[in-house]
């Protein structure tokens, strides 16, 4: 596959073609290379927000695992609605979080008629507001969604390996068939992750970025 169309989007969700035949390092390149992965846009529900959209108590099912350890994609798919449009079929992604965010391209924020910050997930300042349609209801999105800035997930290994650290921004430089390089990526350094960047798909189109595409890290902003 090597563009995108919206039924790959809504199919593939949340992300993450990975560049993954895993492993795909490519060492003999000298850069440090990093798998590329794509999000699609996906909302992270409260308890309280799983359960005013499918009903009391209800659990989210697991469709598959994401490549971030413990993340899944749910069966479950939502509707988001403002005054100005409405895009259907929106990924769930589990488990449940500590506060609703929904995260959209800009392209899909201009669709809704709302202006979303760049942010990195977890940081809602500013962040727009959405109403998330379920089958057992809606639920009012105040402050939640956001634009996720391009980040890069990493183990304490990895990051020694790459001589960065949590919270360092560098670049990442995507060799496609329509070059691009993209500044101020974060690093996120914990352990309970993937090497990967985490792009989304205005970023990944913009790039040409297919399955097999894989960042080159540069040091420095
Ligand atoms: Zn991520």
């Amino acid at each position: 596959m090597n563009y995108f169309s919206e039924k790959d989007i809504r199919d593939i969700v949340a992300g993450v073609i990975s560049g993954s035949g895993a492993g795909v390092f490519a060492p003999s390149c000298g850069g440090q290379t990093v798998p590329v992965e794509i999000s699609a846009r996906h909302v992270h529900l409260t308890e309280d927000a799983v359960s005013v959209l499918f009903g009391a108590g209800y659990q989210l099912s697991q469709k598959r695992d994401l490549s971030q350890p413990g993340q899944f994609l749910a069966q479950e798919r939502v509707k988001l609605v403002t005054r100005k449009g409405e895009i259907d079929n929106v990924a769930v992604l589990g488990p449940a979080r500590k506060q609703v965010q929904v995260e959209l391209s800009l392209t899909d924020a201009r669709s809704l008629g709302i202006s979303a910050p760049v942010r990195l997930s977890g940081d809602l300042s500013g962040a727009a507001d959405v109403l998330i349609l379920g089958p057992a209801g809606m639920y009012e999105a105040k402050g939640s969604v956001i634009v996720a800035k391009a980040h890069v997930h990493m183990t304490p290994e990895d990051a020694k390996n790459y001589g960065v650290s949590d919270g360092q921004t560098v670049r990442i430089r995507l060799d496609t068939a329509r070059p691009a390089t993209l500044d101020n990526v974060e690093v996120r350094v914990s352990r309970a992750s993937k090497l990967a960047v985490h792009i989304d798909f205005d970023e990944a189109n913009a790039a040409a970025v297919d399955a097999n595409t894989q960042g080159i890290l540069i040091k420095g902003r």
